[in-house]
C-alpha cells in the first residue's frame, strides 16, 4: 500500500516515509529530506524475484526526479537487460535533464503509441493499490492558461473522457472496495452541462453509495445551484476551491480563472446546496506575492465560511511565472523547483510560519 495504515474519516492518511540525506542544492533548506511511498528494499526484493523486458518510469513532480534516479539505477544493476522508458510530467517539463538519469529512452507528452508497445486500453490495474480508496478522471486538461500552472504545458487541450470507460473504472473501484474516490481532474466543472451533470446522473441511476472528493480543487466560476445539489445528492463530502488570492489584479494577471465575487457565491452556493466541508486553496509563495497578498486572500476565503489551506508555489520550467524567476532561480537543478524550498527562500520562516499559523486558524 501506497499510504500508512493511519487514516482519517475520507480514508487519507500520510504517506509512508523514510528519511534520507538531504541534497546539496537544498542545503541552505531547513526541513527533512525524506522518500516517500514504499522503502526501496521492496522495491529492490521485486526486481530480484520477477523478471522484467521493459520497465516504464514517470513521475509528476519535477523535483522528485532523485527518486526516478534510484528506480532506474535499481533496474540497471538488477535487471541490466531490461529497457528503462522514462516518461510522465517530470520528464515533459525538463527533458534534457531526464535524459541525464541514464534510461534508455524519454518519452515527452502524452502520446505512448510512438513506442510500440502492446499497452492496454483496459480498466486500471487498481488490484495492486489500496482498495478502500481510489482517483478517477473523467476528463483530460484545462481552457485556462494560469500563469503558475503547468497543467497547459502537459494538455495542450481540454478534452471529455468517454462516459461509459469512466463509469467501468468507477464500477470497478466498488467492486474491489472503495468507499472514498477522489477526482483528478483538472477542470471537473467546465462544461458539466454535457461531462459532469450526465456523469453524475449515471452515478445516481447505479447507487454505489461512494463518498467524493475534489483534491484537485474546483473553479468556482462554474458552479451552480443545480450542480451543487447534484453534487451533495451523488455523494461529494470535500469540496476544494481553487482560490489562490483576493487581489483583483493578481487575479486578472495570471489568468483570471475566478474572481472574488464569483468565489463568495460559490460557497454560498454550495453551502445551500447542503455542502459540509469547504477548502479554498489560496496560493504562497508565488513571485507576486506582495501583489497578491496571502493574508488578505486568507482573511477574504475565511470571512466566506471556508477553510483555508496554502498551497506553496513551484517554479516550473516552461509557465510564464516559472519562467520570470530563472534571474534568481538555476532552475536546471529541479530541486530548485521544490515548492517548500522556493518559498522559504523567497519569504522566509518566519512568514512562512505566520501565514501558515493564519490559515490553520481558519480550520
Ligand atoms: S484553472 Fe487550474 S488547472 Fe487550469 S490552468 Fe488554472 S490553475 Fe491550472
Amino acid at each position: 500500500h501506497l499510504v500508512s495504515r493511519k487514516r482519517d474519516a475520507f480514508g487519507r492518511g500520510r504517506f509512508d516515509q523514510q528519511l534520507v540525506s538531504r541534497p546539496v542544492p537544498l542545503a541552505d533548506i531547513p526541513r527533512r529530506f525524506y522518500r516517500f511511498g514504499r522503502p526501496r528494499e521492496d522495491f529492490r526484493r521485486l526486481l530480484l524475484e520477477q523478471k522484467f523486458d521493459i520497465v516504464l518510469v514517470q513521475t509528476v513532480m519535477t523535483y522528485w526526479y532523485v527518486g526516478v534516479r534510484e528506480v532506474v539505477d535499481d533496474v540497471r544493476e538488477l535487471q541490466p537487460h531490461a529497457k528503462v522508458i522514462l516518461g510522465g510530467v517530470y520528464a515533459t517539463l525538463c527533458p534534457a535533464h531526464a535524459a541525464s538519469l541514464g534510461a534508455d529512452q524519454v518519452v515527452r507528452g502524452l502520446d505512448l503509441k510512438p513506442l510500440g508497445l502492446p499497452l492496454s486500453e483496459g480498466l486500471p490495474f487498481w488490484e495492486g493499490a489500496d482498495r478502500e480508496v481510489g482517483v478517477l478522471k473523467i476528463t483530460e486538461g484545462c481552457p485556462f492558461r494560469c500563469t503558475y500552472c503547468s497543467v497547459p504545458l502537459i494538455y495542450p487541450n481540454f478534452a471529455a473522457r468517454p462516459l461509459d470507460v469512466c463509469l467501468e473504472e468507477l464500477r470497478h473501484l466498488a467492486r474491489l472496495g472503495a468507499r472514498h474516490v477522489a477526482f483528478y481532474d483538472d477542470a471537473l466543472l467546465f462544461k458539466a452541462d454535457r461531462i459532469l451533470l450526465p456523469f453524475l446522473e449515471a452515478i445516481l441511476r447505479e447507487n454505489l453509495n461512494l463518498s467524493f472528493h475534489t483534491p484537485n480543487a474546483l473553479n468556482a466560476r462554474f458552479v451552480t445551484p443545480e450542480l451543487a445539489r447534484l453534487m451533495v445528492r451523488a455523494g461529494f463530502k470535500t469540496f476544494f476551491l481553487g482560490f489562490e488570492s483576493s487581489a483583483y489584479a493578481w487575479q486578472r494577471k495570471t489568468g483570471g480563472k475566478v474572481y472574488s465575487q464569483e468565489f463568495a457565491d460559490a460557497v454560498r452556493t454550495l453551502r445551500q446546496a447542503g455542502a459540509g466541508l469547504i477548502t479554498a486553496y489560496v496560493i504562497i509563495g508565488h513571485p507576486d506575492s506582495e501583489e497578491q497578498n496571502v493574508e488578505a486572500s486568507i482573511r477574504f476565503a475565511a470571512e466566506q465560511g471556508t477553510r483555508v489551506m496554502l498551497s506553496e508555489f513551484a517554479p516550473i520550467p516552461g509557465t510564464p511565472d516559472g519562467e520570470s524567476c530563472r534571474a534568481s532561480t538555476d532552475l536546471c537543478e529541479p530541486l530548485n523547483h521544490n515548492k517548500t524550498a522556493f518559498t522559504l527562500r523567497l519569504l522566509g520562516e518566519e512568514t512562512v510560519n505566520r501565514l501558515k499559523g493564519l490559515a490553520r486558524g481558519t480550520a
